[in-house]
């Protein structure tokens, strides 16, 4: 009798199983809860400092959390490409202009007249540069361009669609390593182009030589954890994550001095 009961309540449990393994929502729910977890075993962007607290270089603040580009960017690819990566850079800037001219030089100018054979300076005060924009322009609740920079998109691009087309084309032609920009060029023009390393559009060796406006970071550590091989998604993703308003605050910076 207590065997019938059981084997009554294993086939009981057994349909009850089958009914939830059906049921769509159940399993929407509770597929997402791992990822939350991971997510929020982050670190505080605040807490990451420069090496040296009297280094001409420092870090600046994240103006959001580590989780606030989700999904597109994860939270914990924002944690290691600005708590280990960026800072490691700005250690090695420091450490490369310590007790040199270039002590007292803002990085704009340092990279304006770098001396390209001057390796530990180009990588690491490129790396410094990029990255400070790079986190600069991105932000959550990102829209479409407007004011001044979505007139300037549809003057040289024909539209914020062709724009798209062109940057994400250039992004994925990258060989290995490097970064994609906006740039306002010498003529007042903007133009998308393309550096490898950390190489960047300000430094005498640049093909295309301009004032970065947008910087896309196309190496493996900007997006491996999530995307893996698949930079192409993490390109069109990139599109959700930008903070037109102030790449349109960095625009108005420039104009003035182009026209
Ligand atoms: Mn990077």
């Amino acid at each position: 009798m207590k065997n019938i009961l059981k084997t009554g309540i294993l086939f009981l449990s057994l349909l009850t199983f089958g009914g939830c393994k059906k049921d769509k929502d159940l399993v929407e729910v509770t597929i997402p809860e791992p990822e939350k977890a991971v997510s929020q075993q982050v670190g505080d962007p605040d807490d990451v400092k420069a090496e040296d607290p009297d280094g001409p270089f420092q870090m600046i603040p994240l103006p959001y959390a580590y989780n606030a580009l989700e999904p597109f960017i994860d939270a914990k690819t924002m944690e290691i490409h600005y708590s280990k990566h960026h800072v490691n850079y700005c250690n090695k800037l420091n450490a490369a202009v310590k007790g040199t001219e270039l002590e007292n030089k803002n990085i704009e100018e340092i990279l304006a007249k770098l001396d390209s054979k001057n390796l530990d300076l180009r990588n690491n005060g490129g790396g410094y540069y990029n990255h400070n924009l790079f986190f600069e322009i991105l932000g959550q609740n990102a829209t479409e361009p407007t004011d001044e920079i979505a007139e300037k998109i549809t003057l040289d691009f024909g539209s914020f669609d062709e724009f798209k087309k062109h940057f994400s084309e250039k992004a994925n032609k990258i060989f290995g390593s490097g970064w994609v920009w906006l740039i306002v060029d010498m003529n007042g023009k903007l133009v998308i182009t393309t550096t490898t390393n950390q190489d960047n559009p300000l430094m005498p060796n640049a093909e295309q030589k301009g004032k970065p406006i947008l910087a896309l970071d196309v190496w493996e550590h900007a997006y491996y954890l999530k995307y893996q091989n698949k930079r192409k998604d993490y390109i069109e993703a990139f599109y959700n994550v930008i903070n037109w308003k102030k790449v349109n605050e960095k625009f108005n910076e420039i104009k003035p001095k182009t026209e």
